[in-house]
């Protein structure tokens, strides 16, 4: 059996690119050293899996920001207001990707979404009435020729049509059947140019098949496909699905022309049923998706092997492939100088999933494989127990019962109680809970970890910020007020820290949208606190304002779900572990005299299985109780937040309210405010603070912009409801640029209170 690889992570070993682009957002580095950086990185990719004997590699799986925002540029998607700008075409890139905000003009960016059931975010596709479909773009042929002339022969990835047009934005009024014809013959005309250069594969990426699909998705899926592959000639073409199983559509994609055809048998739970009920055509390969692209544990070959037999069993032709792009997972375990040796045979990152695919190809060619060290050597790390086990937090979670799921008093009481007391104005106003982390901030952090200065200084130094943060909060005249975050990192990383159960790396960076990368805590065993971990700098913080100051805590849900999860005991326990943890925490907040408690479900959504009949009984069932877990002994003065992001929550906008908190912040602006005639719809009634501007993208918005935004909010959502707050925390913005908004925030809502 040989190996394929469906992507491979794109920022570097040691997150290269996202220094250089970011450094020509700044104007120190030009185009020609980005360009230059990227071929180095491309190249050093394809070379470490030809190494590895990699049969199947992928090329442009490279992107400077996106690869949904690259096929809209392939594809001539883009909006006029991009192209008024008359930018260079990479900047015009960029400024689909954050928006402009210079001597050209003024635009925002598209929208970003969560990409299926991960924490990487794409950028949406915006068709206009005008647009046009049609190959205008040559990235995917050049990276093509890049590695050809390297001597590696490649296969490239391209975004399929369905796929693509299930995910933009369509002008109101059109389908995706009134793109058929031009996508089709986009698709031929990138297939032919691909056969002109002598492609031998090319991998057609359709995430989409995992997702529910209606008759209609599937009749246009046969339709395009059967068209496209009418014209493909010599090349072979290599559907590929990932992120769960394709049951809607198993007998139409195989009876359809493909030479390959890439199945996920790691997350897809009925791909080896379908496999068995309905076979495999003979003429084609079966890419098997059996090493996980999402998470960092060993792959324990005693299953995979006995499950590869079990394929070959339908099939002889087969490729043994990674679940999904190694994107999603961090580059290399050799940067790890921290991690035990003992730890660190128990994972493997992108580079040595790369030696698993070669191992499990070898040992499927012997006659016993478990008589090879390869095998036995992996087999001591499943049959050991391993460290980490805490059987009083396990029997803490067995004893729970239906009361620690419950707040009381209900709600509507709650918030009678806690409009006399926190006594706010109509229409508060506050942000989400960090201040930008400028260099100083950084600095302070690194000195600190690398033992420079000590605890007492790095301390004093936060605490210099609050205090300063706090003052400019009151100038600006918030509401409602946060310390800054300046002690954290991240939101997970800093509760992993300081928790028992997680282990953490140095540079295990997975990119989350753009140039920004996050670093997963591993959750290695069972967890708890051992003491309190906000509460002086809350206290601290409070202390300096007589306005309420947010605590500021990061949900179990999120937690779990921005951590690389166990895989030897289920979500819902980790999650519970996690929940009995934070609680302690909010109870002990709440005792320093913290009156309004945030607990951030920033990634709620992400582990929501992308099939609806899934998502009670595998994710909400759970998930939900979790969250409640946290909060449900509270006071009925102390006031919950959460706060959500990057996805949409139109559709489980019911398990919001059920979460029970007293208010929520999330992200809008982007999704254009769509989620508010949502929530009227369902007689939302936690309160709620829609962002009102856009964080992600650097520029300032008007006085006369958040205006018509509360507005148009207010149109929807009952005044005594509304908060005002942007849509999501401040860290990765500016100082100036976050004072200005700000200040713009609280002029607006000033302006509007004085109307209403
Ligand atoms: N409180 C966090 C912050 O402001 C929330 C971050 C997030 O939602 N991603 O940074
Ligand atoms: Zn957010």
């Amino acid at each position: 059996m040989t190996t394929s690889v469906i992507g491979y992570p794109r920022v570097g070993k040691l997150r290269e690119l996202k220094f250089v682009i970011e450094s020509y957002f700044k104007g120190d580095k030009n185009q020609t050293e980005l360009l230059g950086l990227a071929k180095t990185l491309r190249a050093e990719h394809w070379q470490q899996q030809a190494e590895n004997k990699i049969a199947y590699i992928s090329s442009n799986d490279f992107s400077f920001y996106d690869a949904v925002l690259d096929t809209a540029n392939l594809l001539n998607i883009i909006p006029k207001r991009y192209q008024q700008l008359a930018l260079s075409e990479l900047d015009q890139y960029f400024a689909m990707a954050r928006g402009y905000q210079g001597p050209k003009g003024d635009v925002h960016a598209l929208a970003m979404k969560k990409w299926f059931n991960t924490n990487y975010h794409y950028l949406v596709p915006e068709f206009e009435a005008t647009t046009e479909i049609k190959l205008v773009g040559t990235k995917p042929f050049d990276e093509y020729q890049e590695a050809k002339a390297l001597g590696i022969e490649t296969k490239p990835v391209i975004i399929g049509p369905l796929t693509f047009l299930k995910l933009a934005k369509l002008p109101t009024g059109q389908t995706y059947q009134n793109y058929q014809t031009a996508i089709v013959a986009a698709y031929q005309e990138i297939i032919a140019k691909f056969a002109q250069l002598g492609t031998k594969w090319i991998q057609i990426d359709e995430p989409i098949l995992a997702t529910d699909l209606t008759k209609q998705d599937i009749q246009f899926f046969e339709q395009i496909y059967q068209a496209i592959l009418s014209t493909k000639g010599s090349v072979n073409i290599l559907l590929q699905t990932y992120f769960g199983d394709i049951r809607d559509c198993y007998p139409n994609v195989t009876a359809l022309a493909f030479d390959g055809i890439g199945i996920d048998f790691v997350e897809g739970k009925k791909s080896l049923s379908l496999l068995e009920q309905y076979g495999f055509p003979n003429d084609k390969i079966l890419f098997a998706g059996v090493i996980n692209g999402k998470n960092i544990w060993r792959n324990n070959y005693a299953k995979t092997l006995p499950l590869l037999t079990q394929i070959k069993n339908q099939t002889n032709k087969l490729v043994i492939n990674t679940s999904c792009s190694l994107l999603h997972v961090p580059y290399t375990l050799q940067s790890e100088t921290k991690l035990t040796i003992a730890q660190k045979a128990y994972f493997t990152f992108a580079q040595e999933k790369l030696q698993e695919l070669i191992e499990l190809s070898q040992l499927t060619k012997e006659q016993d494989p478990t008589l090879h060290r390869a095998y036995k050597t992996n087999q001591t790390l499943f049959t050991r127990q391993r460290e980490g086990t805490n059987l009083k937090i396990r029997q803490k979670v067995a004893a729970l019962s239906e009361q620690d799921f419950f707040r009381l008093p209900e709600f509507n009481q709650r918030e009678k109680i806690q409009k006399q007391t926190l006594n706010l104005p109509i229409l508060p106003t506050t942000t989400i809970g960090s201040f930008p982390q400028t260099n100083d901030v950084r600095l302070n952090r690194a000195k600190f970890k690398k033992g420079e200065i000590s605890l007492a200084q790095y301390t004093s130094f936060n605490k210099q910020k609050i205090a300063q943060c706090i003052k400019l909060q009151e100038e600006i005249g918030l509401d409602v007020l946060v310390h800054g975050e300046f002690e954290r990192n991240d939101m997970v990383e800093y509760f992993g820290e300081s928790l028992n159960g997680f282990v953490f790396t140095e540079k295990a960076w997975v990119q989350s949208y753009g140039t920004r990368c996050v670093k997963p805590p591993i959750i290695w065993g069972d967890v708890s606190r051992s003491k309190p971990i906000t509460v002086e700098y809350s206290q601290y913080a409070q202390s300096l304002s007589s306005k309420p100051v947010k605590g500021m805590l990061t949900g179990p849900v999120t937690i779990l779900n921005w951590s690389f999860p166990r895989e030897d005991i289920s979500y819902k326990e980790s999650a519970f572990q996690i929940g009995l943890a934070i609680g302690d925490e909010v109870l002990d907040l709440e005792a320093a005299g913290i009156h309004i408690i945030q607990i951030d479900e920033a990634a709620l959504k992400e582990k929501l299985p992308l099939r609806k009949t899934d998502w009670h009984s595998e994710y909400l069932d759970w998930a939900i109780p979790a969250f409640r877990l946290v909060h449900s002994k509270v006071k009925p003065e102390t006031q919950i937040h959460t706060h959500m992001c990057y996805s949409e929550f139109t559709d489980i906008i019911k398990e919001i309210d059920k979460m029970d908190a007293d208010v929520i912040s999330f992200e809008a602006s982007r999704s254009n405010l769509e989620i508010i005639d949502v929530l009227k719809q369902n007689n939302f009634q936690t309160e709620v603070g829609p962002g009102v501007y856009d964080i992600h993208s650097p520029r300032v918005p008007s006085v006369e912009e958040i205006n018509q935004t509360i507005t148009k909010l207010l149109n929807k959502i009952d005044k005594q409801k509304l908060w005002v707050n942007p849509d999501c925390g401040l860290k990765t913005r500016g100082e100036i640029e976050v004072t200005a908004s700000l200040i713009n925030l609280v002029k607006a809502t000033k302006n509007i209170r004085s109307e209403l």
